[in-house]
């Protein structure tokens, strides 16, 4: 899956592009982004475009190619493992005198530098204060705020956007449902889209909850569904997520903003469910989701929490009429 298009469609890269074209170019960029595998593609993206023949980033000439393969000499990919360490700022340090082999420039990718520890930020920011000439550190953070005030005030800062769903799932798509429903889970985010591909029972959690939410209708049934959705950890984060956007969107069509629903394909059951809630018992049932959520997350019992929020879902269904 090449999904080299759509990340040179991002508006950070054309923002980068343009400046690039300009002769405007810095020596040390953060692209932030919530999703890894985005923000590793992207920036693998930035460094063709800075080292092709082309001078456009065109995937087939030598740099391009061997950028793809991830085997340019003068492209270095870090972690080495799985974060950023002290020894891989030293590495960087030791290679960045070293003159680039086949291109103009020698290009340091830095991925997830906000996984790091404080030691190695520090070091980093001593190389990218007096970078040698020829030399630019592209950097990834998911989470901005774990990376050092220091460093941040060093670098240029740029927001990697969302990429159409619609867009994401014409490339996945090597079977139709999973593929769409991958890519509107996957909320314009590579790397949570593939994930939900490679989870074999994603499918199966969307079917169930889709169920759940048109058929759950009295107490007595909530053993039944619970036992779906407390079989394990995995299960019970998907559905509840899963959970959440299906009311959210019936939020939205309740408030008039259709424009905003995720889940499209589903407006036509939506508009049949959502006659069974009030706007205010919407409003409660997501929040008792994410609670549920954070509950799960300080390892509460599955079976009881879930029993607990199926409860609340059908109480406050009936309570806000
Ligand atoms: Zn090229």
């Amino acid at each position: 899956m090449d999904f080299s298009k759509l990340l040179q469609d991002n508006n950070a890269y054309t923002d980068f592009k343009n400046n690039y074209m300009r002769g405007n170019i810095g020596q040390a960029y953060l692209f932030t982004c919530p999703d890894r595998l985005t923000a590793s593609e992207f920036v693998l993206e930035i460094a063709k475009l800075l080292l092709c023949e082309n001078s456009c980033g065109c995937g087939v000439c030598a740099n391009c190619k061997k950028i793809n393969a991830k085997t340019h000499p003068d492209v270095l990919i870090y972690p080495k493992d799985k974060a950023f360490m002290v020894d891989d700022a030293g590495d960087i340090y030791n290679k960045v005198q070293i003159k680039p082999m086949l291109a103009n420039i020698k290009v340091f990718i830095i991925n997830q530098i906000d996984n790091s520890t404080e030691q190695a930020q520090n070091k980093i920011l001593k190389i990218i204060e007096e970078p040698p000439e020829n030399v630019i550190f592209l950097m990834t953070a998911t989470n901005q705020n774990k990376v050092l005030p220091t460093i941040l005030s060093r670098v240029s800062k740029q927001e990697i956007g969302k990429i159409n769903t619609e867009d994401i799932q014409k490339i996945i798509s090597d079977d139709g449902e999973i593929a769409k429903i991958a890519s509107i889970c996957g909320d314009g985010y590579l790397g949570k889209t593939l994930s939900i591909i490679n989870d074999s029972e994603f499918v199966d959690d969307y079917k169930n909850m889709l169920n759940m939410l048109k058929n759950m209708k009295k107490s007595e049934q909530i053993p039944q569904f619970n036992a779906y959705f407390s079989k394990n950890k995995q299960i019970f984060e998907n559905s509840l997520m899963l959970l959440g956007d299906f009311y959210r969107d019936m939020l939205m069509i309740k408030l008039g903003c259709a424009k905003l629903v995720k889940h499209t394909n589903l407006i036509g059951d939506y508009n049949t469910i959502v006659t069974e809630y009030s706007n205010m018992a919407l409003v409660n049932i997501i929040r008792d989701l994410n609670e549920a959520k954070q509950k799960m997350d300080s390892n509460v019992n599955l079976i009881t929490l879930t029993d607990n929020m199926l409860l609340k879902i059908l109480e406050v269904k009936f309570l806000c009429k």
